[in-house]
C-alpha cells in the first residue's frame, strides 16, 4: 500500500487534516479492538484507493526549537519512506522561513508533493494564499482542514500520483520484517540470523524500493527478509525519536507476513515498542516478540514468567503471542525464535475446511449461545473461514446486529483454542444469514 506522509511546521494543522482522513475507519478499528493506537498513522482512501497516512509533526514533541533542529531528518525520512508527501502551510502565517527550507528539500527530491495552503476557511483568503507561489510550485491547494473545503481536489491529484498497486508476487515464503526501537539489537539480530555480514551498513544513495525481499536459506528455513531502511541508513541518521523507528517500521510491516518485534530486556516493552506492536496488530500481521538482551538480566526461578506476564499485560487482549527469549550475543535462541517466526506464518496462512470448522464451533455455540436481546433469540448457523491472506471468519447469524464484542471474542477464543492461531490476529464477522 503506498504512504503519504504529511510534512509541516506545528500548528499549520497537519494533525486536523489527518484525522479528518482517517476519522471514519479509526472509528471502524476502536470499536472492534478497543486498544490504544497510535495516533499518527491511520489508513485512508480516496477514489477507491486506499493509501496509508502519517503524521510526521505528530512524532515531534516539544518547542519550535526542537522542530527546527529535527526538520531536515523529518523532511528527508518522509522523501525516503514515502510515495507522496503533503506539505502544509498556514494560510495565518504566510510564508516562513522555514517553510522555504522544507520546499527546498522537496524541490530536490524526486517524491511528488503536494503543497496544501491550510486554513482558507473562506474566499476572503484565497487571495492570501497566493504569496506561497513564491515556494516555487506549479500549482497549490487552498483548503480548511477544518471545515473540510478544498480537500477533495488535493485528494483527487493526489491519489492520480500514487503507484498503482502492483499485483503482490505469490510467494510461498515467508515474508520476515524485524522491527522494534533503535538498539534493540535488530541488526544483530539479522546478522546471527544469516550469518555473515550480510547487513552491512552501508549508505548507497538511491537504493530502489523494488527489492524489498531478500531470500535467506539458513537453519533449513527458506523465507524472505523484508529490508527496513532503518538498518541500511543507520549511519546516516541518528534515530533517537519514535517518529523514526516507527515510520521505518510502517513499510517494512506493511509489506511483511510476519513482524519479529525485538525488544531490549533492559528497557522493558514501553509505548513505542507497543506502537510498533498495534501497528502489526492492525495490519493483520502475523507477531513474534523477540525480548533481547536476556544475558543482562539478572535471573532468579520466575524472572522470565514474570516478564511474560508483565509484556501480555501490555498487549491485551491479544496475547496470544509468542514470546521468545533471546540473547543475540550469546547466540541464544535463535533458531528457536526464527522456528518460532516460520509457525507463526504457518498459522497465518491456514485454511480450515468449512465442515470441521463448524463441526467444533457449531456445538460450542450451540452450547453458549450469544445472550438474547429484546426476548430476541440469536441463532448462529452456520460459518466459514474467508479467502482472506489473513484469518477471518464469517459467523451467519439471524439478528447479526445483536452479536457484541464479548460474545465476538468468545469466538475467537474458541477458534484459538481448537486451531492455534498462535501470533496472528484473527478478525470475525457477523454476517446476516
Ligand atoms: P499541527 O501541529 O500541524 O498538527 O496542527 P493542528 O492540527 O494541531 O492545528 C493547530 C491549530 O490550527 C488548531 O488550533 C486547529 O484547530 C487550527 N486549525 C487547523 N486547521 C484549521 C483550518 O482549516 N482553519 C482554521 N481556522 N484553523 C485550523
Ligand atoms: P538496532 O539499532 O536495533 O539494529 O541494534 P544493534 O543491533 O545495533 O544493537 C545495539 C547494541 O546492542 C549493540 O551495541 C549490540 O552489540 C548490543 N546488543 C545486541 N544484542 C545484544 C544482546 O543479546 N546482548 C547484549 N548484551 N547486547 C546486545
Amino acid at each position: 500500500m503506498s504512504i503519504v506522509a504529511i510534512v509541516g511546521r506545528p500548528n499549520v494543522g497537519k494533525s486536523t487534516f489527518f484525522n479528518r482522513l482517517i476519522q471514519r475507519r479509526e472509528a471502524i478499528v476502536d470499536a472492534v479492538s478497543g486498544v490504544t493506537r497510535d495516533r499518527h498513522y491511520g489508513k485512508s482512501d480516496w477514489n477507491g484507493k486506499k493509501f496509508s497516512l502519517i503524521d510526521t509533526g505528530g512524532y515531534v514533541v516539544g518547542s519550535d526549537d526542537i522542530f527546527e533542529a529535527e526538520i531536515d531528518k523529518q523532511v528527508e525520512l518522509a522523501i525516503d519512506e514515502a510515495d507522496a508527501i503533503i506539505f502544509m502551510v498556514d494560510v495565518e502565517d504566510g510564508v516562513t522561513g522555514m517553510d522555504q527550507e522544507v520546499a527546498e528539500l522537496l524541490r530536490k527530491s524526486k517524491k511528488p508533493f503536494f503543497l496544501a495552503v491550510n486554513k482558507v476557511d473562506n474566499s476572503n483568503r484565497v487571495n492570501d494564499a497566493m504569496e506561497f507561489y513564491s515556494l516555487g510550485v506549479e500549482k497549490y491547494y487552498t483548503l480548511s482542514s477544518i471545515n473540510g473545503s478544498g480537500t477533495g481536489e488535493l485528494l483527487d491529484d493526489l491519489v492520480e500520483a500514487l503507484p498503482d498497486e502492483a499485483e503482490k508476487e505469490e510467494t510461498t515464503l515467508p515474508r520476515f520484517a524485524v522491527v522494534g526501537r533503535p538498539n534493540a539489537g535488530k541488526s544483530s539480530f539479522i546478522n546471527a540470523l544469516i550469518g555473515k555480514d550480510r547487513f552491512v551498513v552501508t549508505d548507497i544513495a538511491g537504493t530502489t524500493r523494488d527489492s524489498i525481499d531478500t531470500t535467506y536459506n539458513q537453519f533449513g528455513f527458506e523465507f524472505n527478509l523484508v529490508d527496513t531502511a532503518g538498518i541500511r541508513k543507520k549511519s546516516k541518521v541518528k534515530e533517537d525519536l519514535e517518529f523514526y523507528s516507527v515510520m521505518r517500521s510502517v513499510r517494512a510491516i506493511e509489506h511483511c507476513d510476519v513482524a519479529i518485534l525485538v525488544c531490549d530486556a533492559t528497557r522493558g516493552f514501553d509505548g513505542q515498542v507497543q506502537n510498533i506492536f498495534w501497528l502489526a496488530q492492525r495490519n493483520n500481521k502475523g507477531i513474534v516478540i523477540l525480548v533481547n538482551k536476556w544475558d543482562l538480566v539478572e535471573k532468579e526461578t520466575n524472572t522470565t514468567k514474570e516478564f511474560e506476564a508483565y509484556i501480555r499485560k501490555q498487549i491485551e487482549p491479544f496475547v496470544d503471542v509468542p514470546i521468545v527469549f533471546i540473547s543475540v550475543t550469546n547466540k541464544q535462541r535463535i533458531y528457536k525464535a526464527i522456528e518460532t517466526a516460520v509457525e507463526v506464518f504457518k498459522n497465518r496462512s491456514k485454511r480450515i475446511k468449512t465442515s470441521e470448522l463448524n463441526d467444533v464451533m457449531l456445538p460450542i455455540i450451540q452450547a453458549y449461545p450469544p445472550p438474547a436481546i429484546k426476548a430476541k433469540y440469536v441463532k448462529i448457523k452456520f460459518c466459514t473461514q474467508l479467502p482472506t491472506p489473513f484469518p477471518s471468519f464469517a459467523f451467519f447469524a439471524n439478528l447479526p446486529q445483536y452479536v457484541k464484542e464479548p460474545y465476538k471474542r468468545f469466538l475467537e477464543n474458541k477458534l484459538r483454542e481448537n486451531f492455534d492461531f498462535n501470533g496472528v490476529p484473527v478478525t470475525i464477522f457477523i454476517r446476516k444469514k
